[in-house]
């Protein structure tokens, strides 16, 4: 990768000048860059990706206070504070995580893909059921930063202990953290909720931290918990998810109560006076009276037709996991069809327990290689632009433009593979640096390190 420097050399720090001239750029461990403390500074690479639409040679991101101030392409970009030059690579939006379960990073490759979704749902049980007082905080530290490592600088975390809660507020990755509730019982919903109301009332809203409700799935909430989670969220500074539309077995529990979901919940004694509704996930909810508001909608691998204009509708999102979907074997994903539809479309890796990567460059690839339909320009759009509207933070992030936070990511080009977009969806690409409300949450190449100063 030497010769690919060459050119910006002579703006490169110090540092960064001494690898660039042995031929490659010395990894730094990654973290070395957060001993720097600049308030403004231009971030330079040969391209510049604003918006999924829009591609700047040469260009450069002036950030100021944590914010966007300026985007430039070369040539017209007026130099402002310390020039950071990050060589033969692209600027991007940081990537939008829209749908993950840090708490379960520690279950990585410790389960094979099950011959049903059922089959995985007892696995999991069988992990919170084995020590549900086990600490999953080093699982979400360890989410957290295999995430900035690989670009993605905001998650959406769907928390089922109280570890995410307590260990979030203090990384610096931007989260939307949404509490999971489960009851199939109507009688224990309204404590479920205070609980919930208070955990997240004392999560710090610092500016990188949102919360959210997260009634888990239909086969596991019940319609008094999905309203009253759709009630509460209304008027306050909170979105909802659930898990949605995910598995066949999921259908037909619930126009039919038949099935390996059915079987395994009577057995526990959780359908006790429960009667299947009869009807499809997304109509289910809709009868019930939950899609008056916006969902974060998990999955929807087997979403009908007929449930796309109440999604529509309703302002919800949904959010596709590419290695998660192929993990269960599922049927080809109708995303294309829900974008068509003018359906907000966001990407997510899910956890560990149902995926190899935490990566959403490795999700964006997927998409790449397997959906030949998708423009590479759309692709971008569902882990940056989209994934923002997904996780109720338009406006704010997922594009690099003035007033925007400065959250973004550089990511290494291979030399050759097309359009800058089509390069940066191979295999080859890399995140070199992830920076997020203006400061370096990682930094492959030290390129923010002050001389001296490296962290050992
Ligand atoms: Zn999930």
């Amino acid at each position: 990768m030497g010769s690919a420097y060459r050119g910006c050399e002579h703006t490169l720090p110090l540092l960064a000048l001494h690898a660039a001239l042995q031929g490659r750029r010395q990894d730094r461990g990654g973290l070395a860059g957060l001993d720097r403390d600049l308030n403004t500074f231009t971030l330079k690479a040969s391209y510049v990706i604003p918006s999924p639409g829009e591609v700047l040679e040469g260009g450069g991101v002036v950030v100021r206070g944590g914010k966007i101030v300026d985007v430039r392409s070369s040539g017209k970009h007026k130099a402002s504070g310390e020039e950071i030059d990050l060589g033969e690579a692209v600027i991007i939006p940081g990537l939008i995580n829209a749908h993950a379960h840090l708490e379960l990073t520690d279950l990585e490759g410790k389960i094979p893909p099950p011959k049903s979704f059922t089959q995985w749902l007892g696995k999991m049980a069988a992990f919170r059921i084995e020590d549900p007082n086990r600490d999953l905080s080093h699982a979400v530290k360890r989410g957290a930063q295999m995430s900035l490592e690989a670009g993605t600088t905001t998650v959406a975390d769907i928390a089922n202990t109280n570890d995410a809660f307590r260990v979030l507020p203090g990384l610096p990755i931007r989260k939307r953290v949404f509490k999971e509730l489960i009851t199939l019982d109507p009688k224990k919903v309204a404590a479920i909720l205070e609980e919930a109301i208070r955990i997240l009332s004392e999560f710090p809203r610092d500016g990188l931290g949102y919360v959210g409700l997260s009634p888990h799935a239909p086969y596991t909430a019940c319609d008094k918990l999905y309203r009253g989670s759709a009630l509460f969220s209304k008027g306050q500074d909170m979105l909802l998810t659930t898990h949605i539309c995910e598995s066949e077995e999921e259908l037909e529990f619930l126009s039919k109560g038949t099935g390996s979901l059915a079987t395994t919940l009577r057995a526990f004694g959780f359908l006790d006076n429960w009667k299947p509704p009869g009807l499809s996930p997304v109509t289910f909810l809709e009868s019930i009276g939950a899609m008056t508001s916006p969902w974060l909608l998990a999955h929807c691998n087997y979403v009908r037709d007929e449930e796309l204009p109440i999604i529509k509708k309703s302002g919800s999102s949904v959010v596709y996991c590419p290695g998660s979907h192929h993990y269960f074997g599922h049927k080809r994903h109708p995303f294309p069809k829900l974008l068509k539809e003018g359906i907000n479309v966001a990407l997510g890796t899910d956890s560990l327990a149902s995926n190899k990567s935490l990566s959403m460059l490795d999700e964006m690839r997927f998409v790449f290689a397997n959906y030949k339909e998708v423009s590479p320009q759309d692709i971008l759009a569902m882990a940056t632009v989209r994934g923002a509207r997904a996780v109720g933070l338009e406006g704010r992030i997922g594009r690099l433009s003035p007033d925007f936070e400065a959250d973004l990511s550089v990511v290494e080009l291979p030399r050759s593979g097309g359009s800058v977009l089509e390069r940066l969806l191979q295999p080859e690409a890399q995140n070199i640096f992830t920076m997020v409300a203006g400061k370096p949450c990682y930094d492959r190449y030290g390129l923010f390190v002050k001389e001296g100063k490296r962290r050992a």
